[in-house]
């Protein structure tokens, strides 16, 4: 087939060939060129050792660890990743391999691959522009079927390295892809194994199938396969949790809406798509059922917090990720109700932090979303509204720690002017930043003045 690789691409293949070393396009790459997408990694596979490698291109970076050179153009902000054909021996870790040696053909190195569909490889032929697909594992089938199928014996593969089956999951979710029947049982085996893994490269993997353009499916994968239940334990919990109250209206169990506050849910950050997930996980510890029926979850917001850290903290996020994470779920239950006052709106600002306003919406949005509710209300509408209009107003007297009530108190005097140009003048002094903002301060200020 004619196709027009980058330059810099181009390049590589030749110089290799010139030097009567086999080389190939691998991976990702290939997958993508097939399926239309754009390619940000080229991987590469050569006969070449990493030595031969850096004889062509001296300017290389070699990594010890993985046998791989990485060469650079001016242009690209990824490395081109040049790997030697590779063989590798015993997992007895579920992790890596315990032995790799340079292997002799490109069979070989396929075959270590994880799916048929990242094990293709693109072969340049002699004419200008034309490539050459070697698929030695039925990978073309597979895009055509929209299918994830290990390379080999699933079982095998899976129990061999456990992230393989994050990745099975994440790769069917990026391309809209199933798993196939014998695959996916594989994973159902051997879930289990996923805690071998290092819980940042699990999370790696969850973040990129949150990204995707098909995370509720993702998700959906995740539950059926059993690796829900051992990497989030509560949100597994969360299903037939019953909300069903009489006279409220609640279409699904706490599980099911979860999992549809996810699908409803606009925005495409990975985090705020993982907060609106688990957004009621307190939920299934704060169930009671009242005498006449009514099921309440009080307090749910505090615990599903408490369980966000949790799940933050085993999943090693970032602290700025936990930050936001625990605050998304500590807030959602916020009131929106037209007869608040601007301080509680200002209060609600402070709580979620305004760069966290837009996100904190989006999840509420994809709760209604998420319980059959309509996608917005006046009120909700109004208070979206009164948010920007509060941000807009300036520092005023009644921004300030003390009330009248504090003053009149403070000083016995009885209601009247006089408040009110005392509230004033401690206003200017905060202003001037004579005095700080907080009651104590004022208060003492008022003693002295007394
Ligand atoms: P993307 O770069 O879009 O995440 P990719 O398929 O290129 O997807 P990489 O992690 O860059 O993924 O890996 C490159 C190639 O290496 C894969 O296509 C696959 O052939 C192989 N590979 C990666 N991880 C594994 C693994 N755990 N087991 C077996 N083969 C793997
Ligand atoms: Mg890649």
């Amino acid at each position: 087939m004619k196709i027009q690789l980058p330059e810099f691409v181009q390049e590589i293949l030749k110089k290799f060939s010139e030097n009567n070393y086999e080389i190939y396009v691998v991976g990702g790459a290939v997958r993508d060129l097939l399926t239309g997408r754009s390619v940000d990694d080229w991987d590469f596979t050569t006969s070449a050792t990493p030595e031969e490698i850096l004889k062509i291109f001296p300017d290389g970076f070699y990594d010890n660890e993985f046998g791989t050179v990485g060469v650079s153009d001016a242009s690209s902000t990824n490395p081109y990743e040049i790997t030697t054909f590779r063989k590798e021996f015993g997992y007895s870790d579920a992790r890596r391999p315990d032995r790799v040696e340079w292997g002799k053909t490109l069979k070989e190195d396929m075959a270590r691959r994880d799916f048929t569909i990242n094990a293709m490889a693109l072969e340049k032929l002699k004419a200008d522009h034309e490539y050459e697909i070697v698929d030695l594992f039925g990978g073309q089938k597979d895009l055509d079927k929209k299918m994830v199928r290990a390379v080999g014996d699933a079982n095998v593969r899976f129990a061999e390295d456990a992230l393989r089956m994050m990745r099975a999951l994440r790769i069917a979710a990026e391309l809209g892809f199933t798993i196939e029947e014998a695959t996916l049982e594989a994973i159902k085996k051997n879930a289990a194994l996923i805690g071998k893994i290092a819980r940042e490269r699990v999370k790696e993997e969850l973040f990129k199938l949150l990204a995707s353009p098909n995370p509720y499916e993702g998700i959906l994968l995740f539950r059926n396969s059993g690796l829900m239940q051992e990497i989030l334990p509560e949100l597994e919990k969360a299903f037939g949790v019953e909300q069903k109250s009489p006279g409220r209206h609640h279409l699904y169990d706490v599980g099911t809406h979860l999992l549809m506050s996810l699908k409803a849910c606009k925005s495409t950050d990975p985090l705020v798509r993982f907060a609106t997930l688990i957004h009621d996980i307190g939920k299934p510890a704060t169930y009671k059922k009242l005498p006449t029926g009514v099921i309440t979850f009080y307090n749910h917001e505090v615990i599903s917090t408490k369980i966000a850290r949790n799940i933050a903290e085993r999943l090693r996020f970032s602290n700025e990720e936990t930050d936001k994470f625990v605050t998304l779920i500590r807030w959602h239950q916020f009131t929106v109700d037209e007869r608040q006052t601007d301080s509680a709106i200002r209060r609600f600002i402070k709580n979620v932090g305004k760069e966290n306003i837009t996100d904190m919406l989006y999840l509420r949005v994809a709760d209604r979303l998420g319980g059959g509710a309509r996608e917005t209300s006046w009120r909700l509408e109004e208070f979206k509204k009164r948010l920007i209009e509060v941000q807009k107003q300036p520092f005023t007297v009644r921004d300030l720690k003390i009330d009248g009530n504090d003053v009149m108190k403070t000083l016995d005097l009885a209601p009247g002017p006089k408040v009110g140009e005392i509230l004033n003048a401690l206003f200017e002094k905060v202003v001037e930043k004579e005095l700080a903002n907080e009651k104590e301060v004022l208060v003492k200020e008022l003693k002295r003045i007394k």
